[in-house]
């Protein structure tokens, strides 16, 4: 839950603020999608909403390659969300069948760790005979060091480089364990992945502490650029001739710092789940690097046979229409829903002649062509 957390912390601590200044809740149906969600319809003859359908994780491939093939039956684009690391050239060649029919490949990190996490490893140092300890993240050295007592005695130095034995930090807190008098843990399971060597300097943490933990941080923009372009620039490796624009956040967390480093390496769009912008013609404008998400199973239940599920689906789409909205639906793999659940949804998206299905880059044309930016945000032009 912590990730959700993070995510939502800015827009929370907005509404507490807002709330504390007027006395009065923030405007319902900024962000996110439900019944207060407010916009005015797009503007136009076009279609009345835009909706990218996308699969996750590189894992999810072959559940992404079928769900692609039965997309274009009815002429939708589809997007697979991919972590690069582990892809190998026989996943690009699947990939690059879905692509050369308009699928799009966006990217999803390459080690498919949150680009923007909070304390990554929590740790203490105890020992009855010490006065003191200390942690000291030394980047420039690339060390973690452990110090007991004044004047400082080294008692562990833990090499945070790419060649060392503690290359992620899955490795640093497992070593740290095996320290006598350490105890550490990842802040979230999530960040096992994360590059020990993006930890942020610090001078001397203290960790003296008989039960609490003490978190150490990575550098939020260090860490999002080699993440984010290393996504890239393995994408464009693996299918030549494409250029990889847009953005799903790993585990749904983004931040301000990582926004901004997407924005320098040319990502323009970028996707999070239910916290996100789902209403492009939204009175406070539309975040395009926040992009709403939400699950089939979620928003239509488990069962496309049902008449509730129908239901559901048309009102769905209903909405969107009628708030402009410009946003995503997205799944895991089969555990979450199957591709005999999507090729029964999939229908009852394309009926409505109203609804575009295109890729997240698509949305991205759609909004920087229609809407113009103004304080970071888009503006539809009858919204001023
Ligand atoms: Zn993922």
């Amino acid at each position: 839950m912590q990730f959700r957390f993070a995510a939502g912390f800015g827009g929370l601590l907005l509404a507490v603020l807002l709330f504390a200044a007027a006395s009065v809740p923030a405007p319902a149906g900024a962000q996110g999608l439900s019944a207060a969600t407010k916009g005015a319809p797009l503007p136009g003859q076009g279609p009345r909403a835009y909706v990218n359908i996308v699969i996750d994780d590189l894992p999810n491939l072959e559940l992404w390659s079928r769900l692609a093939d039965d997309c274009d039956a009815f002429g939708m684009k589809t997007t697979l969300a991919l972590n690069t690391a582990k892809a190998t050239p026989g996943d690009y060649a699947v990939m690059a069948k879905h692509v050369a029919n308009g699928h799009e490949i966006a990217n999803h990190t390459r080690d498919h760790v949150p680009v923007a996490p909070g304390g990554v490893v929590r740790l203490r140092y105890f020992d009855p005979r010490a006065k003191s300890a200390a942690a000291v993240v030394d980047q420039s050295a690339g060390k973690l060091r452990i110090t007991v007592d004044d004047p400082p005695r080294t008692v562990a130095e833990l090499d945070l480089s790419e060649e060392g034995r503690t290359p992620t930090l899955k490795q640093l807190v497992e070593a740290l364990n095996d320290v006598r008098g350490v105890t550490a843990e990842l802040g979230d399971p999530y960040y096992a992945n994360i590059h020990a060597r993006f930890l942020a300097e610090r001078d001397r943490v203290d960790i003296f502490f008989k039960n609490g933990l003490v978190p150490l941080y990575v550098n939020v923009a260090e860490h999002a650029r080699y993440e984010m372009a290393g996504g890239k620039a393995d994408i464009e490796a693996g299918l030549p001739g494409t250029a990889c624009q847009s953005m799903v956040y790993p585990f749904l967390v983004t931040d301000a710092v990582s926004r901004q480093v997407a924005r320098e390496l040319g990502l323009t769009c970028g996707r999070v789940g239910t916290a996100g912008f789902a209403a492009l013609g939204a009175p406070a404008g539309y975040d395009l690097m926040q992009v709403y998400a939400g699950k089939p199973r979620d928003l239509f239940g488990p069962d496309p046979a049902s008449p509730e599920f129908a239901a559901k689906v048309e009102a769905f789409l209903k909405k969107l229409k009628e708030i402009g909205g410009v946003c995503c639906l997205y799944s895991h793999g089969p555990d979450e829903f199957t591709n005999d659940q999507w090729k029964a949804l999939l229908p009852l998206l394309a009926r409505d002649k109203d609804v575009a299905y295109v890729t997240l880059h698509g949305l991205a044309a759609y909004v920087t062509s229609t809407a113009r930016l103004q304080d970071g945000r888009y503006f539809l032009p009858q919204g001023r």
